[in-house]
């Protein structure tokens, strides 16, 4: 998948992400609905991820520099850290504003134009979220798809906030309408605490998925005839690059020529068989083979 498709994808991101809260936000100040307001705040937070995205993008494409030898792929993991934590906030000051609305009371005004508003503000959304899931799909990109479905999320979040809003003007209930925007706040919330906790875990240098690693070890076991074994492999996803290092044991009495065709051979394959990966081998001799149990590939 290029850069530039990307770049162009996560620009456009922002600009929908922006007419989607414009609308929100009209709909909000026309209504006065606590839970209109709770609607447009996460599609902010959609906003300032989509520009977090987007310079993502930018800064991991850069190519490795003398202060960063291993590139700048984190940077992608760095962006949900700060989406996680722009949805904390998002989701206190919903709760803020419910509780004002709470003690002063609610009066809900035109809320026939401020539902309308936003689901022209959720067609949108929903349109938009289709597209990125239909190119993320053809361009087997996992992060566009995901956040495809991230906007489906607040398509239906919208959904329920407007079948509430509706409800709290048709029945007269209007304290209805913060309760709902306390529950949008508590969803998010829990959304955000997801998103830390699995960049968090990114950052600190989580191993490749069961998958990616039996493949590792099917392309060792095809091409690595004339050594004797790989043991102690080892993986760690950074963005889109992922980084595999593991011991190679040959016949101690093999020349260092030898013994580097046979690396040269599996790093090529290993890095032509999985997108973005970066193999390093450490070559040694027999008596530093590893019982089969300690996962340990016999060649
Ligand atoms: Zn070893
Ligand atoms: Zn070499």
């Amino acid at each position: 998948m290029d850069e530039a498709r990307l770049a162009r994808i996560a620009a456009a991101n922002i600009a929908v992400a922006l007419a989607v809260v414009a609308i929100k936000y009209m709909a909000y100040v026309l209504s006065g609905s606590v839970a209109l307001f709770s609607d447009a705040l996460e599609s902010i937070v959609n906003v300032m991820t989509a520009a977090a995205a987007f310079a993502a993008i930018r800064l991991s494409a850069k190519p490795a520099d003398s202060d960063h030898p291993f590139g700048h792929h984190k940077a992608e993991f760095l962006a949900a850290m700060f989406e996680g934590a722009m949805i904390a906030v998002a989701a206190v000051l919903i709760l803020l504003k419910a509780r004002t609305a709470l003690i002063q009371g609610v009066r809900l005004e035109h809320s026939a134009t401020g539902i309308a508003l936003n689901i022209l503000a959720s067609v949108l959304n929903a349109a938009w979220a289709w597209l990125l899931i239909q190119r993320g799909k053809l361009w087997r990109s996992p992060a566009l798809v995901a956040d495809g479905q991230h906007l489906v999320t607040d398509v239906i979040t919208s959904a329920g906030v407007v079948i509430g809003v509706a409800l709290a003007m048709l029945s007269g209930w209007h304290i209805l309408d913060p309760l709902i925007a306390a529950a949008v706040a508590l969803n998010i919330l829990w959304m955000g605490y997801q998103i830390a906790v699995q960049s968090m875990s990114r950052l600190l240098d989580q191993a490749a998925s069961p998958e990616i690693e039996q493949r590792i070890r099917e392309v060792i076991e095809a091409n690595g005839g004339g050594a004797l074994e790989a043991h102690d492999i080892r993986t760690r996803q950074a963005g889109r690059a992922l980084f595999i290092e593991f011991h190679l044991v040959v016949p101690g009495s093999m020349s260092v020529d030898a013994a580097h065709v046979i690396c040269d051979r599996l790093e090529l394959a290993i890095e032509k068989a999985i997108d973005g990966s970066e193999v390093v081998i450490h070559v040694e001799p027999e008596h530093k083979a590893k019982p089969e149990e300690s996962g340990a590939v016999p060649l």
